[in-house]
Parts: structure tokens; sequence; C-alpha cells
């Protein structure tokens, strides 16, 4: 078994319920725990609404490329259409991290580019693991975090998934 930790973002159409079908159907994979749910200001083209973001850990015997076809099948399912780079989305679902692999192939690098860089992965992240590291930087002392202002979102319908913390 492996444990993967799966970004989450959203910024069209019901991006709560789109999360919690995905989550569903990522549980036929393996053990499922949930992040706190947020919201950030969205990166490149800033005339797209917020995002809401999260990180789902997935522990899963899946291979990483086998799982990278399940959530591309999800974003598709999503009704996920590529209008512009970083543009607005029903689902975007990024591996983060698989296990402590490090992967180069054409379709797939993990961990995810964007890792140690975006406070709206690490939060979430954070809240699954405190003591994750990456490429050898303890994720928590990272700068990007420490100076990062985003907050929780409550979402009644979030609620649904036992929080991190307590499972
Ligand atoms: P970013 O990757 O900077 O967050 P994005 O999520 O908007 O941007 P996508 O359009 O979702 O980018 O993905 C583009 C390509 O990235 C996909 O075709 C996929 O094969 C590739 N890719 C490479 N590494 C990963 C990864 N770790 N997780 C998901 N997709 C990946
Ligand atoms: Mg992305
Ligand atoms: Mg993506």
């Amino acid at each position: 078994m492996n444990t993967t930790y799966i970004g989450f973002g959203s910024n069209l159409g019901d991006s709560v319920a789109i999360f919690n079908t995905a989550i569903e159907h990522l549980k036929a994979h393996g053990q499922v725990r949930v992040s706190q749910l947020y919201s950030s200001p969205p990166m490149g083209p800033q005339d797209q609404p917020d995002y809401f973001n999260a990180v789902v850990e997935l522990i899963t015997s899946l291979s990483p490329l086998a799982l990278l076809d399940q959530l591309q099948a999800l974003e598709i399912e999503a009704g996920r259409v590529r209008l512009r780079h970083w543009g607005e989305r029903t689902l975007d679902l990024d591996l983060l991290l698989y296990a402590d692999q490090v992967i180069h192939h054409e379709r797939l690098i993990v961990p995810h580019v964007g890792v140690l860089l975006r406070d709206f992965v690490l939060l979430p992240l954070l809240d699954l693991n405190p003591n994750l590291i990456v490429h050898g930087h303890q994720l928590a002392m990272l700068d990007v975090v420490k100076s990062s202002t985003l907050k929780p979102v409550l979402a009644a319908d979030w609620a649904v998934h036992a929080p991190a913390s307590s499972t």
C-alpha cells in the first residue's frame, strides 16, 4: 500500500459537491482522509473566480500512472474543459505525492511541481500530515506556509467528511 496525496481545485460549478463526488469515487481505490476546505485567489489569469482547494490522502495499491488515469477520468467526469493555462475549471486533481517516490515521466512529475510553492496546497497537506518532508524540505517550516493568510472555509456539506485530525 502506498500513501498518496491528491490536490483538489475548482472554481466553476458547485465545487464542494464536485469534490465530494470525486472523493466518493476515490474511496473505491483505497482508504481516504480529507483535509479542511480552503479558498484561494486564482493563479494566472485574474479574471476568474476564487478557487476552492483541499487535499485528500489516499492509501492505495494503484500504481502512479494508474492513479493518474483515475484522476484524469474524474476530471473529465466533472466536465472539465481546458480553455486556457491555469484557467477556470470544474475540477483539477493533481497527484502531489506518491509515497516517497520521485517520478519524471512524460505524463507525470511527482512530487508535483507546485507542492513547495503554493500555500493552497501546503496548508491542506499539513492538515493531513504535519511532518511531511518533500525534496528535503520540512513543509511546515517553509516561508510560504508561515506567511500564508489562507483560512479554512466552513461549508455545511464538507462536514460529511470526518476531520483529518480525528481519524
Ligand atoms: P499545474 O500542474 O501547474 O497545477 P494544472 O493543474 O492546471 O497546472 P493540468 O492542465 O491539470 O495542469 O495538467 C496538465 C498535465 O500535467 C496533464 O496532462 C498531466 O499529464 C500532467 N502532469 C504532470 N505531473 C502531474 C501530476 N503530478 N499530477 C497531475 N498531472 C500531472
Ligand atoms: Mg493544478
Ligand atoms: Mg492539474
